[in-house]
Order: structure tokens, then C-alpha cells, then sequence
């Protein structure tokens, strides 16, 4: 089995050819980081979705499911913080418009000074050989103590700025340490500001002062502010979660690499509510159960790591990712953080309206703390898809692409050919194509050679292949032919049924999930 040269270019090309992924608005030149989902794209992200929901909710009885509106009150964003901190340090080249994070300029230059101190201790261990002490050598070398010492300044006085709200000395920074266009050199800068990342939009009926609303950039605010009435209609008692899938819309800078970094995309979140003091335990329980659900998958344990945050966003106490192996390399997938009880506070304060949960085993009230997980389904659909995209050389030397997707996740779950279209072998492959449809998502094709046939459902991701030829119409059976191994067996078609519930049912993999 073979990965493609160039892995995201060919992800791309075959996500497009056959009709899982486009460039939105593609006729009128496409517009950038927004993507629509095609005829096998729609269903493979709805397996997706099933996959969590059925994992998060509806095999536990203490999480409950919620669909919140995209638009909310304006106040909402005032209070969970992104009005004001939900927003990127940005500059421009004034020569030709591009837009740059400045905070990230002035982190790469200072990741420059790292890889001189490297080279500088590279080249002492060769010139030292076995008995080098890079300890002592750090703490005594003039030039490395220099750029050391440089590096921590730097980034001292840039987080102080940032955290000042002092653009202008983000600014000077960047002109005392003459960082340049990182694509054209210039250093024709404009002042640093900051940029919100959340689209506005304007509702009619409201005052003027008050007719800006927002795309919501999270889902996660729409369970907060939704969080009491959750609570008692469900009658649940803490610890409990509520999770939701759902749009989510950041106006991205650096909007690239495919559906990676998206400006509308999915989110599938849930809020798990849990008695202040217990959030270091339960953050390390969700670290884990989400980790065994991405493994689950069977995608392979080496494409899964967690990275814990050193740089926490303004709501959160710890904070963990779990990254998995893109073609561009290991990359967040999915956020879980430890958020205390930072937004139902806040949302209590602003709206005058109690958040808080009567425990009767306490006998107390408070406002809970919450533990969040948060996975990106274009993200964990860009995942599965390239790992499960190979190119493989067959024995009479051509190729095939392959789909190699969990069955349960495959848009078709089977293929029904007729080897030939005559002597009532449509027919027969017509009819079980209808009795089947009901329950599994079935391909019919009778046009072209059985190889390319074969060729165009690998591509797609189909599982298995059910062919018909002239023993058929006798023994009453097909050929079965395995998408990954093309092992073919003869499978009677009164087994048919009960083969493919075997294949292609979710609960075994959701078994492994939770
Ligand atoms: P990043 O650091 O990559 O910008 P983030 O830390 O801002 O992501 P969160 O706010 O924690 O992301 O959002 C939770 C999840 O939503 C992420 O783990 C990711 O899977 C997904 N996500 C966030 N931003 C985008 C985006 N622009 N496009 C697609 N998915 C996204």
C-alpha cells in the first residue's frame, strides 16, 4: 500500500472527483476556506455525527441532546468573553494588503534565535564528540546565553504588550527587530490591531444601538444560556452533560489547508456539568474517554497524541488537545477544557437570572464548573478521510485508489452488479437491490467492465461488492468481493442480510467507544 507523493493535493482532488468535497460557489471562482459537502461527503459526515451523538448521548443516561439557534442575543457574546477576547493581533504589508498575526511574526523570529542556538550546539558536538555536556555548554556559551537571553526578552515584552492592550509596542517590536514580509521582504508596515474573528450580521426589528448580532464563533454558548432550563426539563442531576452538534463561524485569518481551517464549519460539543472541586477529576476522565473514542475507529494509536496548553484561552484552567497525524502533520482535532464556571457566572451576572443547581445530596447550591469537549467534524472528517485514502499497485501492475473507511462509516455499504446486462441477470440484481434498500445503502450499476465497476465503488469507500453472473440464476448466490483484501467468497443470497448487518452495524465500533 502506498500514501500518495503529494498526500493533501491528492486528498483534495479525490475528495472533489468523486463527490465528497467542493470549493463552495466553485462557478464564480470559489470563495476562500468555505466548502460544501457532496452527494458521499453529506453521508460519510452524517455517520460522523452519528458516531458521536450515539457515543455522547444516546448510550448514556446522563447526557441529553440540545439544537441552539446560530444567532443569539448580542449580550451572550458580551458575557462569555468574545466580544472583548476573542480576537487576533493583526498587521498589514501597506505594498500589497497581506495580513499577517503579529503575535506570530514575532514568535517565529524568536523561533529563529532557537535554531541558532541549535546550530551552535550542533556544531560544539561534533567539534567535542562523545564526552559533550550540552548542560554546561548552555549556561556557558557567550553567543548562546546572548540569543537566549534575547528570546526570553522578546517574548516577555510581547505578552506583556498583548496583555496591555498596547498595539503600538507590538508594533515597535516588530520594527526593532526589523522583521520583514515573511513573502516579500518588505517592511512597509501598518499599525498592529486587533481583529475580531466573529462575523456580525444586523437583525431588523431591533434598536439601532442594539441590531448587531453575531454568527455564533462556538456552539457552547447556546448550551450555557440554555443550561437551567436543560436541567429541569430533563430532570437531570449533576454530574450531567448536554451536547450538541452544530455551524460554527470564524472569520480565520490564516484560512488554509483544506477543510482544516474552515470559516463555517461543524462543531460537535458537549458541556459536562460537574459540583466546583471535582473538575481536575473529571477533566482527566473526559481526556481519556474521548481518547478511546478516536481510537476506536481503528485509524491507528500512532496518529493520536494530546498536547497539553502552556497558553490558556481566557475561560479555561487546563486545557488539552488531541491532535492527530494529517498529511501536513500532527494538528489539533479536538479541544477538551476545563472551563470552571467562568460562563454560567458571567451569563448569571449579565442576565440577572439565577444558573445555579440545588444538590440535594449537599444540600447547597452553586453554580457548577464544566468540563467541554469539543471536536471539529470537518476536522475529524479530514482525518478519516486521509487516513483511510491509499494508492495501491495490483499484480497486473495498475493502480487503484482506495477508501479503506470503517464499514460502518462507508456512504454504500454494497454494490450490486450484474456481470452482464442481459439474460435476466438485471433483473435478479434489481430485485435485491429492493429488498434491501430499506435497510442498507446500496449501490446498482450495470454499465462498464465488472473491473472498473470495481474500481469506481474502492474509490468511494464500498465495502463489499455483490456480483451476479449466470451460476446465479442457478445456485442462487453471489459473489462477494472484500474492498480491501478483493478477496471474493460465494455468499447465498438468503445470507445476504444478516452478512452485511455483521459488517457494517455502528455497535461494533461504538462498543470499543465508550
Ligand atoms: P485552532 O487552535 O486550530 O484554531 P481552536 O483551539 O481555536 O483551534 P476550539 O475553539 O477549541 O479550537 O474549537 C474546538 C474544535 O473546533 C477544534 O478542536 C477544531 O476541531 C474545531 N475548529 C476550530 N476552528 C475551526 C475552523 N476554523 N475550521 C474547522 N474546524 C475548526
Amino acid at each position: 500500500m502506498k500514501k500518495p507523493d503529494d498526500p493533501l493535493k491528492s486528498v483534495i482532488s479525490h475528495a472533489k472527483s468523486y463527490g465528497f468535497i467542493f470549493p463552495s460557489s466553485q462557478i464564480y471562482e470559489g470563495i476562500s476556506a468555505l466548502y460544501d459537502y457532496g452527494p458521499y461527503g453529506v453521508i460519510l459526515k452524517n455517520h460522523l455525527k452519528t458516531y458521536w451523538w450515539e457515543a455522547m448521548v444516546g448510550l448514556r443516561r446522563n447526557i441529553v441532546g440540545l439544537d441552539a439557534s446560530i444567532l443569539m442575543h448580542p449580550a451572550t457574546w458580551k458575557a462569555s468573553g468574545h466580544v472583548d477576547a476573542f480576537s487576533d493581533p493583526l498587521i498589514d504589508n501597506k505594498e500589497n494588503g497581506y495580513r499577517y498575526r503579529a503575535d506570530i511574526l514575532i514568535e517565529d523570529f524568536c523561533e529563529k534565535l532557537q535554531q541558532k542556538i541549535d546550530r551552535e550546539l550542533e556544531k560544539a558536538r561534533k567539534r567535542s564528540g562523545e564526552g559533550f555536556d550540552k548542560d554546561h555548554f548552555l549556561i556557558t556559551h557567550p553567543k548562546i546565553i546572548g540569543y537566549q537571553e534575547q528570546k526570553k526578552q522578546i517574548l516577555r515584552r510581547m505578552v506583556c504588550s498583548l496583555e496591555k492592550e498596547d498595539l503600538a509596542d507590538v508594533k515597535d517590536l516588530i520594527d526593532e527587530l526589523g522583521i520583514t514580509d515573511p513573502q516579500t521582504g518588505s517592511r512597509n508596515w501598518t499599525d498592529v490591531r486587533q481583529f475580531n474573528l466573529m462575523f456580525q450580521t444586523r437583525i431588523g426589528s431591533l434598536a439601532e444601538e442594539s441590531s448587531t448580532l453575531y454568527m455564533r464563533p462556538e456552539t457552547a454558548q447556546g448550551i450555557f444560556v440554555n443550561f437551567p432550563q436543560v436541567q429541569k426539563s430533563a430532570r437531570m442531576k449533576i454530574p450531567f452533560g448536554i451536547a450538541q452538534i452544530g455551524k460554527a463561524f470564524r472569520n480565520e485569518i490564516i484560512a488554509r489547508q483544506f477543510i482544516f481551517r474552515m470559516r463555517e464549519f461543524e462543531q460537535m460539543e458537549m458541556q459536562f456539568f460537574i459540583p466546583p472541586g471535582d473538575e481536575m477529576q473529571w477533566y482527566e476522565y473526559w481526556k481519556e474517554v474521548r481518547m478511546k473514542w478516536h481510537l476506536a475507529l481503528g485509524l491507528g494509536f500512532e496518529n493520536y497524541r494530546f498536547h497539553d496548553h502552556d497558553k490558556l484561552a481566557h475561560y479555561a484552567d487546563a486545557a488539552a488537545d488531541i491532535e492527530f497525524r494529517f498529511p501536513f502533520g500532527f494538528k489539533e482535532l479536538e479541544g477538551i477544557h476545563s472551563r470552571t464556571d467562568f460562563d454560567l457566572k458571567n451569563h448569571q451576572l449579565c442576565s440577572g437570572k439565577k444558573m445555579q443547581y440545588f444538590d440535594s445530596d449537599k444540600n447547597e447550591s452553586y453554580v457548577p464548573y464544566v468540563i467541554e469537549t469539543s471536536v471539529g467534524l470537518d476536522r475529524l472528517f479530514l482525518g478519516v478521510f486521509s487516513s483511510c485514502l491509499c494508492q495501491e499497485t495490483l499484480e497486473d501492475g495498475s493502480a487503484r485508489w482506495v477508501l479503506k473507511l470503517p464499514s460502518c462509516l462507508a456512504p454504500v455499504k454494497a454494490a450490486i452488479l450484474p456481470l452482464v446486462k442481459k439474460d435476466g441477470l438485471p433483473e435478479m440484481a434489481e430485485k435485491i437491490f429492493d429488498e434491501f434498500k430499506w435497510k442498507y445503502a446500496l449501490a446498482y450499476e450495470e454499465k462498464e467492465s465488472i473491473g472498473k465497476r470495481y474500481r469506481r465503488q474502492d474509490a468511494i469507500g464500498t465495502p463489499f461488492c455483490f456480483t451476479l453472473d449466470h451460476a446465479s440464476l442457478e445456485d442462487q448466490a453471489v459473489t462477494a468481493r472484500h474492498r480491501d483484501s478483493m478477496r471474493q467468497e460465494r455468499i447465498p443470497i438468503a445470507r445476504l442480510s444478516s452478512f452485511l448487518e455483521a459488517e457494517t452495524n455502528m455497535a461494533k465500533i461504538l462498543k470499543k467507544s465508550i
